[in-house]
């Protein structure tokens, strides 16, 4: 018995060694050997999740109190890099003592907090007192450095923009702003070979006409407008090549790339110019998952991928295609579209439109606004409400009045009846809105 459950351990931990990955790749050939770490990657979002984070709207305040206790392991060094423009520390965390130095950063953006979630759970494990042979790998391959949570100010609102109203993205040529300012003071100190840029993308962004919602887009951003590979750049498309080969098996068919034109006023685009490999990871939207828990995961499998395809040099064996054979981010679909009914307006005749309407929250739902008016008929939409031969009738608060004439306005508060005939007395068919 106890031979046994030794062969079984002895077996794990070469298992855990080698990393073995699964048989094909996203392009349908053989995978790389050894590509690591879907196995590994979900079994550290379960078992060392932050459990005080459920949720991807928390604040500094929260983030940190539920990180202290973990930054106490000796395998972390915590280094204060700068503050906010509201004056919130802003902290690098560092693992490792390899001659690989690579640089993650999260949350530029208040409102796109997937990747932050997941640097928790993954500085948990990394901090873990239990030997673990991936974790001896990293610590010896590569020093890794975490800024997580860049724009605390605008997570406090829950917005893109920091605590003046500025995209911090926007911002790399002049670091007007603390948060530029700190992060591209922190690129020059560590002099990164890697980089990775974590953001969440619009989350009704589909992966090719008519595709699903995108689960992860990639990006080796383009060093300068000729939008060529050098080295810098090429192995950054090799990383992403890694993580898409781990997650197809994850997410199948939900991986996009992400528009790849230059951009001189983006941090992604200028930290490759600057000789640092640079992959952004786009978090978008899974279904059922209106917190991004399933995507928090998502993001540590991808991120230890890319982490041991570094570690170990492996990621050099991918094939470059697996990138470029990503379908491109396509078109936003609308939330809800309701399709051949008529329009009443009081006092006017019915008009044959279809509406589109979107949710203040697409992944909550919720309030929704309208958002075009017309023939819909080639939109996509996740939820197509059919109403052939029927009426709407809006509630009198989404019309705006002037001089006698009254319309329909766009983006006004969804509040209407869907009735079968032009009387507002008419037999009611649905209803819409939160009323
Ligand atoms: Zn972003």
């Amino acid at each position: 018995m106890s031979l046994t459950w030794r062969h079984l351990t002895f077996a794990l931990v070469v298992s855990s060694l080698a990393c073995s990955g699964a048989s094909r790749s996203a392009i349908g050939r053989p995978a790389p050997s050894g590509a690591c770490c879907l196995e590994i990657g979900r079994r550290v979002a379960a078992g060392h999740r932050v459990a005080a984070l459920t949720t991807r709207r928390f604040t500094h305040t929260d983030y940190w109190a539920a990180l202290d206790p973990l930054l106490k392991s000796k395998a972390l060094r915590v280094t204060p890099v700068g503050a906010s423009t509201q004056g919130r520390a802003l902290r690098a965390i560092t693992f490792g003592t390899g001659p690989t130095t690579v640089f993650l950063w999260s949350q530029m953006h208040g409102d796109e907090s997937t990747a932050t979630m997941a640097l928790a759970d993954i500085i948990s494990w990394l901090g873990a007192p239990e030997a673990d042979a991936l974790r001896d790998r990293l610590a010896a391959n590569l020093t890794v450095v975490m800024l997580p949570m860049l724009n605390p100010d605008g997570a406090e609102l829950f917005q893109r923009e920091n605590a003046v109203g500025v995209d911090v993205n926007r911002d790399v040529r002049r670091l007007s702003t603390a948060e530029a300012r700190t992060l591209k003071a922190v690129r020059d100190s560590i002099k990164p070979a890697f980089g990775f840029n974590l953001h969440d993308q619009n989350a009704r962004t589909l992966g090719r006409p008519g595709g699903q919602r995108v689960g992860i887009a990639l990006l080796a951003p383009a060093a300068d407008a000729a939008n060529g590979f050098g080295p810098t750049r090429a192995a950054a498309r090799l990383v992403a090549a890694r993580i898409r080969d781990v997650l197809e098996r994850e997410i199948p068919g939900r991986i996009a790339r992400y528009d790849d034109a230059f951009n001189v006023r983006a941090f992604g685009d200028l930290f490759q110019s600057w000789g640092t490999s640079t992959v952004l990871i786009e978090s978008g939207a899974l279904p059922d998952d209106a917190d991004k828990q399933r995507l928090r995961t998502v993001n540590v499998i991808a991120i230890l991928s890319a982490l041991d395809a570094i570690a170990t040099g492996d990621y050099r064996k991918e094939d470059p295609a697996v990138y470029t054979s990503l379908p491109v981010n396509d078109r936003s679909a609308v939330d809800v579209v309701v399709t051949g009914a008529s329009l009443v307006i009081p006092g006017q005749a019915p008009v044959r439109v279809d509406i589109s309407m979107n949710y203040e929250d697409p992944l909550r739902k919720g309030r929704a606004r309208v958002r075009e008016i017309g023939d819909l008929e080639d939109v996509v939409a996740f939820d197509t409400v059919a109403a052939p031969g029927l009426f709407i009738h809006p509630d009198p608060s989404m019309l705006t009045e002037q001089r006698g004439n009254r319309w329909l306005r766009i983006g006004a508060t969804v509040q209407l009846s869907i009735r079968r005939g032009p009387e507002p007395t008419s037999a009611l068919v649905r209803e819409m809105g939160n009323r």
